[in-house]
């Protein structure tokens, strides 16, 4: 049986003495679980702090974001060693609102996919529809173009450090969550999309994540789905209660 994943993205809230707090909150309440594993993904500047907070427990660090080079003159930017060397062992990629809001292309993305998994960090790929996208029954034609592109070039072995995150759009920040039965079905989707260019073992080992307003009230019901393996939450991740509840929802 696949594990779950519940990571906790932080986006763009936290200062560094709220980040170390809700991190420590979260830390001290788990306990080590060989079938769940949990994440948390502050901002760039709390990364290190929180590694070293959460350090000797069963809580891993992620980041949001990355540049798809070993280090050079990118202004701004971050590298996968420097996120390594801060103590992170995941990164988001390919979020909504890296490519609506930051217009991220999908070459980009494909290039941080590709960079991040070949330096060893661990990827969440995040995919969606708009609710635009849904509304004219294209949700299927935008997981497989987005699937196709943010992975291309990697292969069977890199799927093995890749999870991905299935978030639609409408969901995002709504109090929207996708219903049970939108989930599972783009979930199953996905999967059948990774069995047809990886195989069928491959697909049956990718972790899929659901997003979009998952909140302790909704969370036992789209992680109690086939194929939803885990949860990718956003403002719900800010208030230790509430993740931790989802994080029980999950075992
Ligand atoms: P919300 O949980 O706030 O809807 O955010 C979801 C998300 O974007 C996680 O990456």
């Amino acid at each position: 049986a696949r594990k779950k994943l519940i990571a906790g993205n932080w986006k763009m809230f936290t200062l560094s003495a709220g980040a170390a707090q809700l991190a420590k909150a979260v830390a001290d309440e788990l306990t080590a679980d060989e079938n769940l594993l949990v994440a948390v993904c502050p901002p760039f500047p709390w990364i290190a702090s929180v590694a070293a907070v959460v350090k000797g427990t069963p809580l891993l660090v992620g980041a949001q974001d990355v540049y798809p080079a070993k280090e050079g003159a990118f202004t701004g930017e971050v590298a996968p060693e420097m996120l390594l060397d801060a103590g992170a062992s995941y990164v988001i990629i390919g979020h909504s609102e890296r490519r609506h809001v930051i217009k991220e292309s999908d070459s980009l993305i494909n290039e941080k996919v590709k960079f991040s998994l070949a330096s060893g960090l661990k990827v969440i790929y995040c995919i969606g529809e708009t609710l635009a996208q849904r509304q004219a029954n294209e949700t299927n034609a935008v997981l497989e173009q987005q699937l196709s592109s943010g992975l291309a070039g990697v292969d069977a072995a890199g799927m093995a450090n890749v999870v991905i995150a299935y978030e639609p759009v409408w969901a995002i920040g709504t109090g929207v969550n996708a219903t049970t039965e939108q989930a599972q079905n783009a979930h199953a989707f996905v999967r059948s999309q990774l069995a047809k260019t990886y195989g069928e073992n491959v697909a049956q080992a990718v972790l899929i994540q659901y997003g979009g307003s998952v909140k302790p009230d909704n969370a036992k019901d789209l992680l109690s789905q086939p194929d939803v393996d885990g949860a990718l939450v956003g403002g719900a991740s800010l208030k230790a209660d509430s993740f931790l509840a989802i994080v029980r929802a999950a075992m």
